[in-house]
């Protein structure tokens, strides 16, 4: 039995598991590490999830879904060939792939799961990740924040222990920016700063926009489909951008082109470099901490490989960022140490984690001048060390009130309306004139995301506690176990076809993408492909595949 370490991503997933000490990525059937997170329900009502449903996401958008981490723990649904699905169901997909994935490679079961989430990620969102898990027939008691596995795997490969880090992560649509301290085998968090609508997609869309003002196309009357089309090549400029200086972006019938190199990629890129500086100032300001007092810079996340990124942060943070191993794998190493520290690995020390409430968590007190619409009172503040406990003193409105409702908030918003509502905790008090009555109010939090709530009458020495294991609705356990028993009969393609699928994927995407000469080639690959696979002959058919694929390469190196 093994628990693994996951880095349950927006775009990518991947997994990690602690072996002899080393810490071991697991490749999925394609043998990559980077498992798209994008679930496509197939005509038979198979599920498939990755690469094949990466290429379903324009093939067939009415069965595929992907992003779905940014609807975690909301009442979003996801229509996929006219099922619904929560995004936590989706997830379990992901998951339920990743864990297959993880059984295979390392020949034993796999029955818990270390999860990283974004610090920033409220009890809700929290919540979900673990229900997810649950769906997905793994045990998840330990989540972990993605910055804080960043830094452990940065300190454990770079063999540099002590330090503060500033941890960058730059993902598909997100940017999280945390400052972590990492001494003594503890790891604190000490600030957590980020743009939910920030990440490697704007510079695709970028791309994408300049394309069309170059060429006097709107954008914006581009349809769906012609849209996904030329994110796609976009963002396959963008990737080569990484590795070399010049990369074009060829689209439509009349082959139009435009030529990008990191200059003008960087011209185009003022808007989001100074959204990501604001990013990093509130991260550090909020941490107390001046750049000089970071000793590293850590890059995690796809986004932060672009040379445009790593040559911003350099100017405006006047220090060189530090690479270490390749960006998007190091959340899920991170996640791995966590892992093989829960299996009790010898050989991984025990380290103490310390985690930081990324919200702050508070009652409402009376708004005067709007009765209806309370204001928020902090009673623990964002980025407070955890565990914690918090007292607050509090007292009655109006004379002689005998009954009071304490409301429980989580939330930056000056009203409470705008926050979200935990619960509440209600009391019978000793009536006494206005302002004269005093109620104690505390707050302890820990590191599982439960919040224990004590409220005392201070002249009655009366006190009423509630416990609170998240905020809103919550979906009763039978019912997640109902669910993951209904998710079972969804299943997922075995691994043995599944290089079949993607190629036969990528072919239905091209054939819809091209035209004429090319989209003929395509259909010829394809009647091939589907002729080797009826005769059953295993070896024409792996010929014909590794034919598929050149062409196909082929045919997308050209740009289309
Ligand atoms: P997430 O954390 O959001 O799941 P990742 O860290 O895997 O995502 O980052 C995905 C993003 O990284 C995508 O926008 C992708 O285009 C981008 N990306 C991945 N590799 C590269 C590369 N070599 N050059 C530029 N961008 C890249
Ligand atoms: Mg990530």
């Amino acid at each position: 039995m093994a628990i693994i370490g996951i880095d349950l991503g927006t775009t990518n997933s991947l997994a990690c598991a602690c072996r002899e000490g080393k810490m071991v990525l697991i490749p999925n059937p394609l043998g990559q590490f980077l498992t798209p997170s994008a679930v496509s329900v197939e005509e038979d009502g198979s599920i498939c999830v990755g690469a094949v449903a990466k290429e379903r996401l324009v093939s067939h958008p009415e069965a595929s879904a992907a992003s779905f981490k940014r609807f975690m723990g909301t009442n979003h649904l996801f229509n996929l060939r006219g099922q619904n699905f929560t995004p936590q169901e989706l997830s379990s997909f992901v998951l339920r792939q990743l864990k297959e994935d993880a059984e295979r490679f390392l020949e034993t079961e796999v029955t818990e799961a270390v999860i990283s989430v974004p610090a920033y990620f409220n009890d809700n969102q929290r919540y979900a990740t673990k229900q997810a898990g649950a769906l997905a027939g793994i045990h998840v008691e330990r989540l972990v924040n993605e910055p804080s596995a960043a830094a452990l795997a940065a300190s454990l490969v770079s063999q540099k222990e002590e330090g503060s880090y500033l941890v960058f992560d730059f993902g598909g649509g997100t940017l999280d920016v945390s400052i972590v301290d990492y001494f003594e085998n503890v790891i604190e968090i000490i600030a957590v700063s980020g743009d939910n609508h920030l990440g490697g997609d704007d510079f695709d869309e970028l791309i994408a926009q300049n394309f069309c003002k170059t060429h006097h196309m709107e954008y914006d009357e581009l349809s769906a489909k012609e849209r996904a089309v030329l994110l796609r090549l976009a963002e396959n400029c963008k990737r080569e951008l990484t590795a070399q200086k010049q990369a074009a972006l060829t689209y439509g019938p009349e082959g139009k082109t435009l030529e990008l190199n990191n200059i003008l990629l960087a011209d185009m890129s003022q808007k989001i470099f100074s959204r990501i500086n604001r990013v990093i100032s509130g991260a550090l300001s909020d941490s107390g901490r001046t750049i000089e007092e970071i000793d590293e810079i850590i890059l995690v996340g796809g986004s932060a490989k672009m040379p445009v990124i790593s040559f911003y942060l350099q100017t405006c943070l006047g220090k060189k960022p530090c690479v270490i191993g390749s960006p998007d794998e190091i959340v899920a190493t991170g996640a791995g140490i966590y892992a093989g520290i829960k299996e009790r690995k010898e050989e991984i020390r025990d380290l103490v984690l310390t985690d930081i409430c990324p919200f702050s968590l508070g009652t409402d007190i009376v708004n005067y001048s709007d009765r209806n619409n309370p204001i928020m009172s902090p009673v623990i503040e964002r980025n407070t060390i955890l565990p914690s406990s918090r007292t607050g003193f509090y007292t009655n409105s109006f004379d002689n009130q005998t009954h009071i409702t304490v409301g429980i908030y989580q939330g930056e918003s000056y009203y409470c309306l705008e926050n979200i509502e935990l619960g509440q905790i209600e009391m019978d008090i000793f009536p006494m004139p206005k302002g004269k009555a005093c109620f104690e109010l505390t707050f302890t939090y820990d590191i599982n995301g439960i919040l224990k709530v004590e409220l005392t009458d201070c002249y009655q020495n009366i006190k009423k506690e509630k416990l609170l294991t998240a905020g809103g609705v919550r979906i009763p356990e039978e019912e997640v176990w109902r669910r993951a028993e209904e998710l079972q009969d969804y299943k997922l393609i075995p691994p043995g076809g599944i290089r079949t699928k993607l190629v036969l994927a990528r072919g239905e995407r091209l054939f819809e993408q091209l035209l004429g000469e090319k989209r003929k080639a395509v259909a010829s690959v394809m009647e091939q492909l589907q002729r080797a696979l009826n005769s059953q002959n295993d070896q024409q058919l792996v010929k014909q595949m590794k034919e598929a694929e050149a062409v196909f390469d082929k045919l997308e190196e050209l740009n289309l």
